[in-house]
C-alpha cells in the first residue's frame, strides 16, 4: 500500500462557531481533536457582548472539552452600538479576549444585534486600533436591493474600504470571503489586514448548492458563488501568500433546522474539514503550503507563535469513512459532504 504522509504544526480554526448547551457538547470535541485554537464566534442568543459574557462562555466551552484533548478557545466579542470601549479594552488586556466580531445587522444566523449606523461604533473602533485588537468582520452589506450574490463585493466597496480608510492602524480580517473581489481586496492591503476562507467554499460553488434540485446542507452565508470565484479562492489558500489562512466557519444546525421551509445558513465542518484540505491542496500541487495556510498565517497575523505539536496528514489508497452526520440530543447535525471520496487522515502526534 502506497502512503504519502505530510508533517504539518497543529493547526487552527480562525472562524468556529461552537453554538452552546448540549449542541457546544456534541460538536466541540470535533474541533477539540483536529485543532490547537479556534476563533470562537460570540452569536449566541443573546450574543456574547460583554467580557463577564465571554468569560462564561469560555468557562462553558472548558467544561465541555473531553479530557485528554489539547484546546484552547479563543473569545471573541459581538460588537454592538452599544460596546463599551472601557470593557473591551479590560478584556483584550487581560486576555480572555482576541478579537470583535463585527455583524451587520440581519447579515446571519442571530445577528439582529448587528451594527447599523457605524458612526456609533467609531469610539470602539478607535480604541481597537490603539490597542491592536483584530476586528472581524461578516462582509455582507444586508440592504434588501443588493442581490445576494453581490453582497459581498458591494459591502468592500461601501462598508469595508471606508472604515479601513478612517482607521488605517486598525486590524482587520475579512471573515469567510467568498468572491474574487475579496481575494483580490485582501492582497491590496498591507500587513493588518487578512483574511479566513472556510473548507466548504474551496470545494462547492452555487450550481452545487442549486442544480439538480436544492442541497439544503450546501447551504451557508455567505452563500457559495459562481466558479470562477471558488477557483480565485482556492488560488489565494493555495498560495503560502500570509494573508489568507484557514477559518472552517463550522456551523452546526440540526438537520431538522436546515430542512424545512426557511433553512437555516451553515455547513458543519470541523470534522473532516483537515481531510478535505489536504485533499484540496493536493489536487492544487501545493501540498507544500498547507501548512501555511491552516497552522502558520492565522498566528503570525494576529501575533501569537504557532502550535508546537505536529499533526500528520496521512494518505493510503484505504477510503477514510467519516459518520455522514454526528448525533446531538435533538437529532442529527449533517457532517459536510464534499462529493470526493477522501483518503486523507489524521495523526495526532502521540
Ligand atoms: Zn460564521
Amino acid at each position: 500500500m502506497t502512503e504519502t504522509r505530510l508533517t504539518i504544526r497543529r493547526p487552527d480554526d480562525w472562524h468556529l462557531h461552537l453554538r452552546d448547551g448540549d449542541m457546544l457538547k456534541s460538536v466541540l470535541p470535533s474541533t477539540s481533536a483536529n485543532f490547537g485554537r479556534a476563533i470562537i464566534m460570540p452569536n449566541l442568543v443573546p450574543p456574547v457582548v460583554t467580557s463577564q459574557d465571554a468569560e462564561g462562555y469560555r468557562d462553558r466551552i472548558l467544561a465541555a472539552m473531553p479530557e485528554g484533548h489539547d484546546f484552547t478557545p479563543l473569545m471573541t466579542l459581538y460588537l454592538t452600538e452599544t460596546t463599551d470601549a472601557d470593557d473591551l479594552e479590560q478584556a483584550a488586556k487581560s486576555g480572555l479576549v482576541t478579537a470583535v466580531k463585527l455583524y451587520p445587522a440581519g447579515a446571519t444566523t442571530n445577528s439582529q444585534s448587528g451594527v447599523r449606523d457605524f458612526d456609533k461604533v467609531a469610539g470602539v473602533l478607535e480604541r481597537m486600533a490603539e490597542i491592536g485588537l483584530p476586528l472581524l468582520v461578516h462582509g455582507e452589506v444586508t440592504t434588501p436591493d443588493v442581490d445576494i450574490f453581490d453582497r459581498e463585493a458591494v459591502f468592500i466597496e461601501t462598508v469595508l474600504d471606508p472604515i479601513r480608510r478612517k482607521f488605517p492602524k486598525l486590524k482587520v480580517v475579512m471573515e469567510h470571503i467568498t468572491t474574487e473581489e475579496g481575494v483580490n481586496y485582501a492582497r491590496s492591503g498591507g500587513d493588518n489586514l487578512g483574511a479566513t476562507i472556510t473548507t466548504h467554499h474551496l470545494i462547492i460553488n452555487r450550481n452545487d448548492l442549486l442544480v439538480g434540485g436544492i442541497k439544503p446542507h450546501f447551504y451557508c452565508l455567505p452563500v457559495a458563488k459562481r466558479e470562477k470565484h471558488r477557483l480565485a479562492l482556492r488560488a489565494a489558500a493555495t498560495s503560502g501568500d500570509a494573508r489568507f489562512f484557514l477559518g472552517t466557519d463550522s456551523a452546526p444546525h440540526l438537520d431538522q433546522n436546515k430542512l424545512c421551509e426557511c433553512g437555516c445558513a451553515g455547513i458543519f465542518s470541523a470534522l473532516n474539514t483537515m481531510s478535505c484540505l489536504a485533499h484540496v491542496f493536493e489536487e492544487e500541487g501545493a501540498l507544500d503550503k498547507l501548512e501555511a495556510f491552516a497552522s502558520l498565517n492565522g498566528p503570525a497575523f494576529y501575533g501569537m507563535a504557532p502550535n508546537t505539536t505536529n499533526v500528520d496528514l496521512v494518505k493510503t489508497d484505504e477510503k477514510v469513512v467519516y459518520p455522514p452526520n454526528i448525533p446531538t440530543p435533538e437529532g442529527p447535525v449533517t457532517l459536510f459532504n464534499p462529493g470526493f471520496d477522501i483518503f486523507w487522515k489524521v495523526e495526532n502526534e502521540k
